[in-house]
């Protein structure tokens, strides 16, 4: 009988279980907190070498893939690469997610994503109305955004058709929230999302990148989040999954409940058990990684290249991570450079 693999934990004991997989660096927005690339960086992954480096995340424990961008409706071989994906179900991989704007999210690409494996699909939206999504999308004007709102209720609407249900936890909705951009915005995001019988999961505006110019003041803390929609349908918390970057609550009237990611307020480090990997194959441990900090995993790519080779050098990445940016950011971070967000995928 063939001895169980060694499954790698990091400097801190932390196992490797989720892998996000960026599959381009490009967007057709431009939300002015995450400011992507107008292009590729050189170097972008084939479809094959983006199976191997699932491949080998999973055979070092990672049972979740969650694919990302940049916009990954962009990249015309996701539905690909899903399929090729997933005989790795057999080998431990349990659930592959994706996250996505919605606005190129026809009723026939819903199907196809559906078809092809895709188990949850999270859509971002950060405003309920033109005005809004148009100062959070980075669009000219409130009728650029009202189209683009409509564009995001549509997607909704087909990725429910094609199965995607939200009360099984397949369809959730993210808005970033920034102090004085959309803060008027969470009991419009509370009320659309309760009516669509969608988790809405609020992410707390974080210091990614080095271009959005963070500053601590334009973040609203998730406590502050929590208190202004509990004070219109009341909640109560629910219990955080472990590895979990949202800490979940359910509204006490029995309709649907909100999560919120509080890596600014409340890090969550102690438990991240995140691989990140770019379209063209770096290697990050930490969503606030310095770019330097990234392994290129092209030499472990090439066709003559043996999958033993690059599982051992993800093993040596894991076991040598030591990364709690989060909780260390009041106290070591002044002048850090990070990496891009729409580069490492969110
Ligand atoms: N384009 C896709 C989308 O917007 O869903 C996928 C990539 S995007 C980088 C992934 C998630 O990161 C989105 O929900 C987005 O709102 C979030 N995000 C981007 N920049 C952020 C920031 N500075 N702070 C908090 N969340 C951010
Ligand atoms: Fe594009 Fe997503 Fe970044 Fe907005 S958050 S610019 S939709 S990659």
């Amino acid at each position: 009988m063939a001895t169980p693999k060694a499954i790698p934990t990091d400097g801190l004991g932390r196992p490797l279980g989720v892998l996000r997989l960026s599959l381009t660096a490009r967007c057709n927005l431009a939300c002015p907190y995450c400011l992507p690339d107008g292009q590729e960086p050189p170097g972008l992954l084939t479809l094959e070498q983006r199976h191997a480096v699932v491949q080998a995340a999973v055979a070092l424990g990672a049972h979740s893939l969650r694919l990302t961008g940049g916009e990954p409706l962009l990249h015309s071989q996701l539905e690909s690469l899903i399929e090729t994906v997933q005989p790795l179900r057999a080998q431990g991989l349990r659930d592959i997610a994706l996250t996505s704007n919605g606005t190129l999210l026809s009723a026939n690409r819903a199907r196809a994503l559906r078809e092809a494996g895709l188990d949850r699909l999270t859509l971002s939206l950060d405003g309920a109305d033109g005005a809004s999504v148009a100062r959070m999308a980075g669009l000219s004007d409130a009728k650029a955004g009202e189209r683009t709102l409509e564009a995001v209720l549509a997607a909704i609407g087909h990725a429910r058709d094609a199965g995607f249900d939200p009360a099984a936890g397949a369809l959730k909705l993210n808005a970033v929230i920034q102090r004085g951009l959309n803060d008027d915005q969470l009991l419009p995001l509370a009320e659309l999302c309760r009516g669509q019988g969608l988790e809405l999961r609020l992410i707390e505006y974080m210091d990614v990148g080095n271009r959005n110019g963070w500053n601590p003041a334009d973040v609203v803390s998730a406590g502050a989040m929590v208190e202004h929609i509990s004070s219109r349908w009341p909640l109560e918390p629910l219990e955080r999954d472990l590895h979990s970057t949202a800490r979940r609550w359910r509204h006490r009237d029995g309709t649907g409940g909100i999560a919120v990611v509080a890596s600014v307020s409340q890090p969550f480090c102690g438990d991240c058990n995140r691989l990140r990997v770019t379209a063209d194959g770096v290697a990050y441990t930490c969503l606030f990684a310095a770019p330097s900090s990234g392994l290129d995993l092209k030499p472990w790519l090439q066709p003559s290249s043996n999958a033993m080779d690059l599982e051992q050098a993800l093993t040596q990445l894991w076991r040598s991570r030591h990364d709690r940016y989060s909780e260390e950011r009041q106290a070591s971070t002044a002048g850090r450079e990070h990496a891009e967000m729409a580069y490492l995928g969110g």
